[in-house]
């Protein structure tokens, strides 16, 4: 018999009363362009690289949204890339299927930014919502900085022009089913948005409570945290606001460490759930033990 690398995408864990549900989008191995981190010498960035397992010269990077089922709502942060990302990625909604939940089921999608591994899959291949019955709800801080009419493309340099004529071609057809939310704010029961600008200059986490227990979704407050929880000063080429990003990683890592709270960031190695600790120079991500009981 030949086996196939047929994982099953999802890994789910308690928290409470809460079934949370991580959905791998994908994975994508590039070249890692040359000032990829500004200002640090490449031999020290190819260094830290390859200690977490990346190939030579390469930037592997991996998507993954997470579902929260909390009895009452099927809540989901983020959607992965959707029909149009690049090769290996689009699978959310078919590990959502494999994890026994359909689309129409999800009652609300949050969203952390609007960058297109966040927001594309949103949309369907025919350009209809992937998740008929929800609503969306995007921060309001993030939609005012994208979307605002008092800005004209021209004024978004290289990779932001595109993230923003994506977002206003998503939002417009999901048109009166967009909701926003402030930062502070509770959106349903047990999540709360919580303000980590700096990656997107709206960028927003979400806290999830259940029964005294907690967990922050921390979206891209890093992209991979074996990096840039160790480094919390590197600034990558798709940070957009490059001192604000620093500031805010620093903030919420020192939180999480010192409060012990476990975390998801959304470009860990699967199944992107862990713990942060101070270290010497920076912090350092813990990977939770795969549990199954
Ligand atoms: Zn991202």
């Amino acid at each position: 018999m030949e086996r196939q690398f047929d994982n099953p995408g999802f890994y789910s864990r308690r928290l409470g009363d809460f079934f949370l549900t991580a959905l791998h989008d994908g994975h994508v191995i590039r070249d890692r362009p040359a000032g990829f981190i500004r200002g640090v010498d490449e031999a020290v960035v190819e260094a830290a690289f390859t200690e977490v397992g990346n190939s030579p010269g390469k930037l592997e990077v991996s998507f993954n949204p997470l579902l929260v089922d909390t009895g009452a709502l099927r809540v989901l942060i983020d959607t992965g890339h959707g029909p149009n990302g690049p090769p290996g990625t689009g699978r959310t909604i078919a590990n959502l299927t494999a994890r026994e939940y359909s689309p129409k089921e999800i009652d609300v999608v949050l969203i952390s930014h609007f960058h297109g591994d966040h927001i594309n899959g949103l949309l369907d291949a025919e350009e209809k919502p992937a998740f008929p019955n929800a609503r969306i709800i995007i921060p309001a801080p993030e939609r005012d900085f994208w979307l605002s009419d008092r800005h004209s493309d021209d004024e978004f340099p290289g990779r932001m022009k595109v993230n923003r004529q994506a977002a206003q071609r998503i939002f417009a057809a999901l048109g009166e089913r967009v909701e926003t939310v402030d930062w502070c704010q509770e959106i349903v029961p047990g999540i709360t948005a919580i303000e980590s600008a700096g990656h997107s200059p709206g960028h927003t986490s979400y806290r999830i409570t259940s029964e005294g227990a907690a967990l922050l979704f921390a979206g891209d407050v890093t992209n991979n945290p074996g990096i840039f929880a160790r480094y919390p000063d590197w600034i990558a080429t798709f940070d957009n606001w490059p001192q604000k990003t620093a500031q805010t990683r620093h903030r919420i890592l020192r939180e999480l460490a010192e409060t012990g709270t476990p975390a998801y960031f959304f470009h860990a190695p699967f199944p992107c759930f862990g713990r942060i600790t101070a270290s010497e120079t920076g912090f350092d991500f813990r990977h939770e033990i795969w549990r199954q009981d």
